[in-house]
């Protein structure tokens, strides 16, 4: 908890001295309402969770004198409200054998990096791990991917740059299932630029992995960059259209002032969050709590 206070430390900063500038000894009333409205839009948490907040120290205190620890109490009790029924763990099915984990997002998001935290987490817990070097434009994340294969003794499926991913992930999951591995993380590419070939190319690896098990890939695992901001709620909707994510991973939460587009995704997808990234090393991708980002974020 102390590390995400400190990651968001930024975000609630800003966002308490917003709320302490509406409520210095200023009565409830329609103008600081609406004033804490836009506070709590500009700090990214988006139009229904600032209007549940109004609505709610509406009920209860218009026409009194509140204090910004009062405002910012209800804020986290109802912040938390939008987010408890996203936060919870990712679970493998093993009996799949390898329960496949495919990773997608926009380049830049983490895909890699969280890949890596994630393949640590796993085989930490004792299970085996092999990781599929997908994103086979960019000679970069194959070699980092390989970086994290090492640390965390997961093989890794890699072929030459530019070649079929789909063919990859087929041969990863070939090799995953004849090494008897619990779970195969597949990475991808995000190129963004070009929606039409990225998801011919998502369509393929996940029509490969169906010929071989009707369900995989049982969790598709979006990364989605804090510090982005509103451009992420349009990032997730792409990403669920062409690739059907079922679950995300926030990055790069530490030292954004722009945490709370977190709140904002959690309200609009109600997609599952299994995990948030508060920095570049290995441990730092954390189980999500409802509570304590809220607790964090309120300040
Ligand atoms: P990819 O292109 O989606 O695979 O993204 P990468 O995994 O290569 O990450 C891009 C950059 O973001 C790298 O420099 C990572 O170290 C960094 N990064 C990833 N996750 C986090 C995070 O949670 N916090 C911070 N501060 N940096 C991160």
């Amino acid at each position: 908890f102390q590390r995400l206070r400190q990651g968001l430390s930024r975000s609630s900063k800003e966002l308490s001295g917003s709320i302490a500038g509406v409520f210095t000894k200023r009565k409830l009333d329609e103008e600081t309402l609406e004033e804490l409205e836009d506070v709590l839009i500009r700090a990214d948490l988006g139009m229904e969770t600032a209007l549940r907040v109004t609505d709610a120290l509406a009920s209860t205190r218009y026409g009194k004198d509140v204090s910004d620890a009062e405002v910012r109490a209800i804020m986290a009790v109802e912040i938390e409200k939008v987010l408890k029924p996203v936060a919870m763990p990712l679970e493998l099915d093993l009996s799949h054998k390898p329960h496949v984990i495919l990773v997608v997002g926009v380049n830049g998001t983490g895909k890699t990096t969280t890949i890596g935290k994630l393949a640590a987490k796993l085989t930490d817990g004792g299970l085996s791990v092999m990781l599929a070097a997908g994103d086979t434009f960019r000679a970069a994340a194959i070699e980092q991917l390989k970086i994290w294969g090492e640390r965390t003794n997961s093989p890794v499926v890699a072929s030459k740059l530019g070649a079929d991913a789909a063919g990859l992930a087929f041969d990863a999951f070939v090799k995953a299932k004849e090494a008897g591995s619990d779970v195969l993380i597949i990475d991808t590419a995000g190129r963004l630029q070009n929606k039409a070939e990225l998801m011919a190319e998502l369509e393929k690896i996940v029509r490969v992995l169906n010929k071989h098990d009707p369900e995989a890939p049982h969790t598709v695992l979006q990364t989605v960059d804090a510090t982005t901001g509103q451009n992420a709620l349009n990032q997730v909707e792409i990403f669920r259209n062409i690739a059907g994510v079922n679950g995300l991973v926030m990055t790069k939460l530490d030292g954004t002032a722009r945490g709370g587009i977190l709140v904002a995704i959690a309200a609009k997808h109600k997609l599952p969050v299994y995990f948030i990234g508060v920095g570049e090393q290995v441990d730092d991708l954390e189980p999500f709590s409802a509570s304590d980002f809220a607790k964090a974020i309120a300040g």
